[in-house]
């Protein structure tokens, strides 16, 4: 999330016209697919744009995460829901706010959750979604201002397969492992990212990728393999 140093500027301020430059899409996809899977910070230019944490968000925060817990007051903490115990979440204010958002800034931005450092708006326009909660306004908004470039067919053909993978998973949910299933939008935009790969063929002769309509059990199986055990049942 990116409320660092050098915020300022309120989202509210910003026109839908502005247009963001969001770099090549082969390269942030990876990128982005490389941040989930290892939990490592985005690199996201936000330019003191607040939107995540005006949004009215609940801040998940792994047991793990010691540092950060101990820069959070635990009144502000409760347990997450159908999470093990240590599980936690980070609330947020009456205007949907994050409390730890003071002036403007993230005021533990050095030892901020996981949840924070990984998160990147740009997953929406990646995935063809809109952060479409009425809470999460501020979010669409800057979220539709990213512009991607497309110089390579690669591009074109990893922002189809993501676009695709996002459909199937809404489309076949009933067919994804137990409690894999995406829940929101934004679960569903980071799965289509995580498991796009599946969605594309590359043909050996030519090197050519084309976008595919997988088998079902081909993303299950992607799905499992990238979460782990836990969810071959
Ligand atoms: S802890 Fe709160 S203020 Fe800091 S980056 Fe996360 S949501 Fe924003």
């Amino acid at each position: 999330m990116g409320a660092g140093e050098g915020g300022g500027s309120e989202v509210g301020d910003m026109s839908e016209a502005d247009d963001v430059a969001a770099g090549d899409f082969s390269s942030w996809v990876v990128g982005m697919q490389e941040t989930i899977r290892s939990g490592h910070d985005s690199d996201v230019p936000c330019d003191g744009c607040t939107a995540c944490c005006t949004s009215s968000q609940f801040i998940h925060i792994d047991p793990d995460e010691t540092d950060t817990l101990s820069r959070i007051p635990e009144e502000l903490l409760f347990p997450a829901p159908r999470l093990p115990r240590g599980h936690v979440l980070l609330g947020y204010d009456e205007r949907g706010h994050c409390p730890m958002l003071v002036d403007n800034q993230c005021s533990i931005y050095e030892h901020r959750p996981r949840t924070c450092r990984t998160y990147e708006c740009r997953i929406f326009p990646a995935a063809g979604l809109d952060a479409d909660d009425d809470d999460k306004v501020l979010i669409a908004r800057q979220a539709r201002r990213w512009r991607f470039t497309f110089p390579t067919r690669s591009d074109r053909d990893r922002h189809d397969a993501v676009r695709a993978a996002a459909t199937f998973l809404d489309e076949h949910s009933d067919l994804l492992p137990d409690g894999g299933a995406p829940t929101t939008v934004t679960q569903r935009a980071l799965l289509a990212i995580d498991v796009h790969d599946v969605f594309l063929r590359r043909d050996e002769e030519t090197d050519r990728t084309t976008v595919v309509d997988p088998d079902p059990v081909a993303v299950r199986v992607e799905m499992v393999r990238r979460r782990g055990p836990r969810d071959a049942t």
